[in-house]
């Protein structure tokens, strides 16, 4: 299955997975080199896999096994959330922060619950960041590269 096709199934399994109503048309989903999308957002300091941005779309690392890897079709799953997310307006309310930390705890319980059905389940993501509040009143959350990659391009 191509790119378009997985980006489309992987989309309606976010929204059942997620509680979303129909989802709307697929993001533009583009693929980088792993240093680019690296040194494009966070210096060359993480290993981030996947990038949501509102006006662009979903990026991702080249190199992700798509077909055979349900670990990698999980990081296009969990950009697909915030891809909801940011469509339905879930936590707009919020403080960015606040906004940040609860969309990433959805994504990564979505990732959680698609992984699941591989017995893959990264776990304790969602639960650390549920925890941590404190992580957004304190500057640099210690959590995943790919979190706090979205948390510095987030409107
Ligand atoms: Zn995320």
């Amino acid at each position: 299955m191509d790119l378009a096709a997985w980006t489309t199934k992987l989309l309606i399994s976010a929204a059942l997975l997620g509680g979303y109503k129909a989802p709307p048309p697929p993001p533009p989903v583009a693929v980088l080199s792993q240093a680019d999308l690296s040194a494009r957002f966070c210096g060359g300091g993480c290993r981030a896999r996947g990038a949501y941005l509102p006006d662009r779309g979903i990026l991702l690392a080249e190199g992700l096994d798509l077909d055979a890897n349900p670990r990698d079709r999980s990081i296009l799953l969990h950009e697909l959330v915030h891809y909801l997310q940011d469509t339905a307006g879930r936590f707009a309310s919020e403080s960015d922060c606040d906004a940040w930390r609860d969309r990433e705890i959805e994504a990564y319980h979505v990732q959680d619950r698609y992984l699941d059905r591989y017995n893959m389940a990264i776990g304790n993501v969602a639960a650390a960041l549920e925890v941590a509040p404190a992580a957004c009143h304190t500057g640099a959350p210690d959590g995943p590269p790919e979190a706090m990659l979205f948390r510095g391009d987030a409107p």
